[in-house]
Protein backbone atom coordinates (compact mmCIF):
# COMPACT_ATOMS: atom_id res chain seq x y z
CA UNK A 1 0.00 0.00 0.00
CA UNK A 2 1.59 3.17 -1.14
CA UNK A 3 1.24 6.29 1.51
CA UNK A 4 -0.29 8.33 -1.74
CA UNK A 5 -2.70 6.17 -2.61
CA UNK A 6 -4.06 5.61 1.23
CA UNK A 7 -3.75 10.06 1.52
CA UNK A 8 -5.62 10.14 -1.82
CA UNK A 9 -8.07 7.25 -1.01
CA UNK A 10 -8.43 8.81 2.56
CA UNK A 11 -8.81 12.51 1.15
CA UNK A 12 -11.89 10.95 -1.30
CA UNK A 13 -13.78 9.47 1.14
CA UNK A 14 -13.44 12.54 3.88
CA UNK A 15 -15.46 14.46 1.12
CA UNK A 16 -18.32 11.60 1.41
CA UNK A 17 -18.41 11.91 4.64
CA UNK A 18 -16.71 9.03 5.07
CA UNK A 19 -13.96 9.38 8.28
CA UNK A 20 -11.33 6.52 8.53
CA UNK A 21 -9.34 6.33 11.49
CA UNK A 22 -6.20 5.06 10.14
CA UNK A 23 -5.16 4.16 6.22
CA UNK A 24 -4.89 0.49 7.31
CA UNK A 25 -9.10 0.55 7.93
CA UNK A 26 -9.11 2.12 4.09
CA UNK A 27 -6.87 -1.03 3.04
CA UNK A 28 -9.12 -3.78 4.91
CA UNK A 29 -12.79 -2.76 4.53
CA UNK A 30 -12.58 -4.39 0.97
CA UNK A 31 -12.50 -7.71 2.72
CA UNK A 32 -16.05 -6.87 4.14
CA UNK A 33 -18.17 -9.41 3.10
CA UNK A 34 -21.23 -9.34 6.54
CA UNK A 35 -22.80 -6.06 7.59
CA UNK A 36 -24.36 -6.31 10.74
CA UNK A 37 -26.54 -3.28 11.05
CA UNK A 38 -28.16 -1.83 14.30
CA UNK A 39 -31.81 -1.16 14.05
CA UNK A 40 -32.46 2.23 16.32
CA UNK A 41 -30.87 5.23 15.19
CA UNK A 42 -29.12 3.26 11.89
CA UNK A 43 -31.74 1.65 9.93
CA UNK A 44 -34.28 3.94 11.26
CA UNK A 45 -34.42 7.43 12.29
CA UNK A 46 -34.14 6.93 15.85
CA UNK A 47 -36.69 9.43 16.71
CA UNK A 48 -39.54 7.56 17.90
CA UNK A 49 -42.54 8.62 19.16
CA UNK A 50 -45.24 8.05 22.04
CA UNK A 51 -48.21 6.10 19.20
CA UNK A 52 -50.21 4.32 21.79
CA UNK A 53 -51.64 4.00 25.67
CA UNK A 54 -53.31 1.08 27.52
CA UNK A 55 -54.00 1.46 30.70
CA UNK A 56 -55.44 -1.90 33.58
CA UNK A 57 -59.19 -1.10 34.50
CA UNK A 58 -58.98 0.20 37.91
CA UNK A 59 -56.63 3.01 37.02
CA UNK A 60 -57.00 6.35 35.48
CA UNK A 61 -55.25 7.48 32.42
CA UNK A 62 -53.34 10.09 33.31
CA UNK A 63 -52.45 9.12 36.75
CA UNK A 64 -50.69 6.19 35.19
CA UNK A 65 -48.64 8.31 32.54
CA UNK A 66 -47.94 10.49 35.45
CA UNK A 67 -46.06 7.40 36.92
CA UNK A 68 -44.53 5.97 34.22
CA UNK A 69 -43.36 9.76 33.06
CA UNK A 70 -42.04 10.08 36.34
CA UNK A 71 -39.97 7.28 36.20
CA UNK A 72 -38.66 7.63 32.54
CA UNK A 73 -38.09 11.27 32.67
CA UNK A 74 -34.77 10.07 34.55
CA UNK A 75 -33.80 7.87 31.52
CA UNK A 76 -31.60 8.89 28.97
CA UNK A 77 -32.81 6.11 26.33
CA UNK A 78 -34.50 7.53 23.45
CA UNK A 79 -37.82 5.04 24.19
CA UNK A 80 -37.92 7.02 27.84
CA UNK A 81 -37.45 10.37 25.49
CA UNK A 82 -40.24 9.49 23.42
CA UNK A 83 -42.78 8.30 26.29
CA UNK A 84 -41.99 11.63 28.49
CA UNK A 85 -42.39 14.00 25.50
CA UNK A 86 -45.52 12.44 24.13
CA UNK A 87 -46.81 12.34 27.56
CA UNK A 88 -45.80 16.41 28.72
CA UNK A 89 -47.53 17.31 25.20
CA UNK A 90 -50.26 16.11 27.36
CA UNK A 91 -50.19 19.02 29.88
CA UNK A 92 -49.97 15.88 32.42
CA UNK A 93 -47.80 16.91 35.49
CA UNK A 94 -45.04 14.64 36.63
CA UNK A 95 -44.10 13.62 40.37
CA UNK A 96 -41.09 13.47 42.12
CA UNK A 97 -38.79 10.29 41.67
CA UNK A 98 -37.27 9.04 44.96
CA UNK A 99 -35.12 5.87 43.96
CA UNK A 100 -34.22 5.28 40.04
CA UNK A 101 -32.14 2.27 38.52
CA UNK A 102 -31.92 2.11 34.17
CA UNK A 103 -32.14 -1.87 33.82
CA UNK A 104 -29.59 -1.74 30.56
CA UNK A 105 -31.86 -3.97 27.61
CA UNK A 106 -34.74 -4.55 30.09
CA UNK A 107 -36.13 -1.10 30.98
CA UNK A 108 -36.26 1.57 34.00
CA UNK A 109 -37.26 0.93 37.90
CA UNK A 110 -38.35 3.54 40.07
CA UNK A 111 -39.86 4.56 43.39
CA UNK A 112 -42.60 7.59 42.87
CA UNK A 113 -45.05 8.20 45.69
CA UNK A 114 -43.73 5.53 47.71
CA UNK A 115 -45.26 2.93 44.69
CA UNK A 116 -42.29 0.77 42.72
CA UNK A 117 -42.55 1.42 39.05
CA UNK A 118 -41.38 -0.69 36.54
CA UNK A 119 -41.47 -0.11 32.65
CA UNK A 120 -40.36 -1.98 29.86
CA UNK A 121 -39.51 -5.90 28.37
CA UNK A 122 -41.80 -8.71 28.81
CA UNK A 123 -38.28 -10.39 30.44
CA UNK A 124 -38.53 -7.76 32.92
CA UNK A 125 -42.40 -8.55 33.86
CA UNK A 126 -41.37 -12.10 34.53
CA UNK A 127 -38.36 -10.92 36.57
CA UNK A 128 -40.10 -9.57 38.99
CA UNK A 129 -43.08 -12.03 38.74
CA UNK A 130 -45.62 -10.24 36.96
CA UNK A 131 -48.63 -11.55 35.18
CA UNK A 132 -48.95 -10.20 31.70
CA UNK A 133 -51.17 -12.54 29.94
CA UNK A 134 -53.78 -10.61 29.53
CA UNK A 135 -52.19 -7.70 27.49
CA UNK A 136 -50.13 -10.14 25.63
CA UNK A 137 -52.03 -9.99 22.35
CA UNK A 138 -52.18 -6.37 22.19
CA UNK A 139 -48.37 -5.84 22.91
CA UNK A 140 -48.00 -8.35 19.98
CA UNK A 141 -50.06 -6.75 17.19
CA UNK A 142 -48.28 -3.18 18.18
CA UNK A 143 -45.03 -5.32 17.25
CA UNK A 144 -46.23 -7.10 14.03
CA UNK A 145 -46.82 -3.30 13.28
CA UNK A 146 -42.89 -2.62 13.96
CA UNK A 147 -43.69 -0.78 16.96
CA UNK A 148 -41.92 -1.37 20.58
CA UNK A 149 -44.55 -1.95 22.98
CA UNK A 150 -43.51 -1.75 26.65
CA UNK A 151 -45.27 -2.90 30.16
CA UNK A 152 -45.56 -1.44 33.19
CA UNK A 153 -46.25 -2.31 36.68
CA UNK A 154 -46.79 -0.33 39.75
CA UNK A 155 -46.45 -1.88 43.32
CA UNK A 156 -46.10 -5.30 41.14
CA UNK A 157 -49.83 -5.29 39.26
CA UNK A 158 -49.85 -4.80 35.76
CA UNK A 159 -50.66 -1.35 35.32
CA UNK A 160 -50.68 0.02 31.60
CA UNK A 161 -48.86 -0.57 27.90
CA UNK A 162 -47.25 2.05 26.29
CA UNK A 163 -46.22 1.70 22.07
CA UNK A 164 -43.78 3.67 20.60
CA UNK A 165 -43.28 3.74 16.90
CA UNK A 166 -40.13 4.81 14.89
CA UNK A 167 -39.60 5.90 11.38
CA UNK A 168 -37.47 4.37 8.81
CA UNK A 169 -34.97 6.53 7.38
CA UNK A 170 -35.75 7.21 3.42
CA UNK A 171 -32.83 6.07 2.20
CA UNK A 172 -32.28 2.39 4.28
CA UNK A 173 -34.29 0.32 1.66
CA UNK A 174 -32.46 1.41 -1.24
CA UNK A 175 -28.78 1.60 0.72
CA UNK A 176 -29.36 -2.02 1.95
CA UNK A 177 -30.25 -3.56 -1.68
CA UNK A 178 -26.80 -2.19 -3.17
CA UNK A 179 -25.35 -3.81 -0.04
CA UNK A 180 -27.27 -7.17 -1.36
CA UNK A 181 -26.45 -6.51 -4.72
CA UNK A 182 -22.41 -6.20 -4.20
CA UNK A 183 -22.96 -10.06 -2.53
CA UNK A 184 -22.85 -8.63 0.92
CA UNK A 185 -25.28 -10.15 3.68
CA UNK A 186 -27.16 -7.90 5.59
CA UNK A 187 -27.92 -8.48 9.20
CA UNK A 188 -29.94 -6.71 11.34
CA UNK A 189 -29.17 -6.77 15.19
CA UNK A 190 -31.04 -5.11 18.46
CA UNK A 191 -31.83 -5.59 21.45
CA UNK A 192 -35.61 -5.22 20.53
CA UNK A 193 -38.07 -7.67 20.35
CA UNK A 194 -38.23 -10.13 17.69
CA UNK A 195 -41.84 -9.79 16.60
CA UNK A 196 -40.96 -5.85 16.06
CA UNK A 197 -37.41 -6.25 14.70
CA UNK A 198 -38.78 -8.53 11.72
CA UNK A 199 -41.66 -6.08 10.93
CA UNK A 200 -38.85 -3.36 10.29
CA UNK A 201 -36.38 -5.92 8.91
CA UNK A 202 -39.10 -7.13 5.95
CA UNK A 203 -39.63 -2.90 5.28
CA UNK A 204 -36.10 -2.91 4.31
CA UNK A 205 -35.34 -6.24 2.61
CA UNK A 206 -33.41 -7.73 5.44
CA UNK A 207 -34.36 -11.22 6.39
CA UNK A 208 -31.97 -12.20 9.19
CA UNK A 209 -32.49 -10.60 12.46
CA UNK A 210 -30.98 -11.18 15.81
CA UNK A 211 -33.16 -9.61 18.09
CA UNK A 212 -33.31 -9.43 21.76
CA UNK A 213 -30.01 -8.76 22.01
CA UNK A 214 -28.52 -7.68 25.99
CA UNK A 215 -26.73 -4.67 25.75
CA UNK A 216 -23.30 -7.09 26.24
CA UNK A 217 -24.17 -9.81 23.45
CA UNK A 218 -23.72 -7.80 20.73
CA UNK A 219 -19.94 -8.18 20.63
CA UNK A 220 -20.77 -12.06 21.13
CA UNK A 221 -22.67 -12.58 18.04
CA UNK A 222 -19.98 -10.29 16.16
CA UNK A 223 -17.67 -12.96 17.37
CA UNK A 224 -19.47 -16.33 16.42
CA UNK A 225 -19.84 -14.39 13.07
CA UNK A 226 -16.21 -14.14 12.60
CA UNK A 227 -15.94 -17.55 14.34
CA UNK A 228 -18.27 -18.81 11.16
CA UNK A 229 -15.75 -17.31 8.91
CA UNK A 230 -17.19 -13.88 8.14
CA UNK A 231 -15.61 -10.72 7.47
CA UNK A 232 -17.95 -8.64 9.59
CA UNK A 233 -18.75 -4.59 9.60
CA UNK A 234 -20.77 -3.45 12.63
CA UNK A 235 -22.66 -0.56 11.94
CA UNK A 236 -24.42 1.45 14.79
CA UNK A 237 -24.89 4.23 17.11
CA UNK A 238 -25.52 3.92 20.80
CA UNK A 239 -23.29 3.36 23.52
CA UNK A 240 -24.50 -0.67 23.51
CA UNK A 241 -23.59 -0.60 20.46
CA UNK A 242 -19.54 0.26 21.42
CA UNK A 243 -18.58 -3.52 22.26
CA UNK A 244 -19.74 -4.53 19.07
CA UNK A 245 -18.41 -1.92 17.06
CA UNK A 246 -14.63 -2.90 18.42
CA UNK A 247 -14.55 -6.44 18.03
CA UNK A 248 -16.04 -6.07 14.09
CA UNK A 249 -13.44 -6.61 11.70
CA UNK A 250 -14.61 -2.64 10.47
CA UNK A 251 -16.34 -0.86 13.44
CA UNK A 252 -18.42 1.71 11.67
CA UNK A 253 -20.42 4.63 13.56
CA UNK A 254 -23.32 6.81 12.68
CA UNK A 255 -21.96 10.26 12.79
CA UNK A 256 -25.57 11.36 14.42
CA UNK A 257 -25.17 8.79 17.45
CA UNK A 258 -23.16 8.65 20.65
CA UNK A 259 -19.62 9.91 20.96
CA UNK A 260 -19.07 6.33 22.71
CA UNK A 261 -19.73 4.57 19.55
CA UNK A 262 -17.54 7.25 17.07
CA UNK A 263 -14.72 6.20 19.49
CA UNK A 264 -14.81 2.85 19.55
CA UNK A 265 -15.61 2.52 15.78
CA UNK A 266 -12.72 2.51 12.92
CA UNK A 267 -14.73 4.69 10.86
CA UNK A 268 -17.42 7.49 11.37
CA UNK A 269 -20.23 7.69 8.77
CA UNK A 270 -21.35 11.66 9.18
CA UNK A 271 -24.25 11.23 6.90
CA UNK A 272 -26.21 9.00 8.96
CA UNK A 273 -26.91 7.44 5.03
CA UNK A 274 -26.37 3.52 5.23
CA UNK A 275 -26.19 4.47 1.41
CA UNK A 276 -22.02 5.33 3.06
CA UNK A 277 -21.33 1.57 4.37
CA UNK A 278 -21.49 0.62 0.12
CA UNK A 279 -19.57 3.71 -0.26
CA UNK A 280 -16.80 2.99 1.82
CA UNK A 281 -16.43 -0.76 1.05
CA UNK A 282 -15.70 0.56 -2.75
CA UNK A 283 -13.60 3.25 -2.27
CA UNK A 284 -11.39 0.60 -0.25
CA UNK A 285 -11.72 -1.58 -3.52
CA UNK A 286 -10.73 1.39 -5.32
CA UNK A 287 -7.54 2.26 -3.15
CA UNK A 288 -6.47 -1.43 -3.09
CA UNK A 289 -7.06 -1.47 -7.29
CA UNK A 290 -4.44 1.45 -7.57
CA UNK A 291 -1.89 -0.43 -5.14
CA UNK A 292 -1.89 -3.75 -7.07
P1 LIG B 1 -31.77 -1.11 21.30
O1 LIG B 1 -30.84 -2.16 20.74
O2 LIG B 1 -32.98 -0.95 20.42
O3 LIG B 1 -31.07 0.18 21.61
P2 LIG B 1 -31.92 -1.69 24.19
O4 LIG B 1 -31.01 -2.84 24.43
O5 LIG B 1 -31.49 -0.36 24.65
O6 LIG B 1 -32.39 -1.68 22.65
O7 LIG B 1 -33.33 -2.00 24.85
C1 LIG B 1 -34.00 -3.22 24.59
C2 LIG B 1 -35.43 -3.12 25.03
O8 LIG B 1 -35.50 -2.83 26.44
C3 LIG B 1 -36.22 -2.00 24.37
O9 LIG B 1 -36.74 -2.38 23.12
C4 LIG B 1 -37.31 -1.75 25.41
O10 LIG B 1 -38.35 -2.68 25.26
C5 LIG B 1 -36.59 -1.99 26.71
N1 LIG B 1 -36.11 -0.73 27.28
C6 LIG B 1 -34.85 -0.24 27.28
N2 LIG B 1 -34.79 0.95 27.89
C7 LIG B 1 -36.05 1.26 28.27
C8 LIG B 1 -36.67 2.35 28.96
N3 LIG B 1 -35.99 3.42 29.37
N4 LIG B 1 -38.00 2.26 29.19
C9 LIG B 1 -38.71 1.20 28.79
N5 LIG B 1 -38.21 0.15 28.14
C10 LIG B 1 -36.90 0.16 27.89
MG1 LIG C 1 -29.16 2.35 17.92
Amino acid sequence: ATPTSIMAGSGRAAEFGILFKGGEYLEQTHHINTVVVDKTGTVTNGKPELTDVLVAENLSERIFLSFIGSAEKQSEHPLAEAIVKGIEQQGIKLREVKEFEALPGYGVKAKVNQKEILVGTRKLMDIYGIDISQVLPVMEAFEAEGKTAMVASIDGEYAGLVAVADTLKETSKKAIHRLQNMGIEVIMMTGDNERTARAIAEQVGISKVIAEVLPEGKAEEIKNLQASGKKVAMVGDGINDAPALAVADIGMAIGTGTDVAMEAADITLIRGDLNSIADAIIMSHKTMRNIK
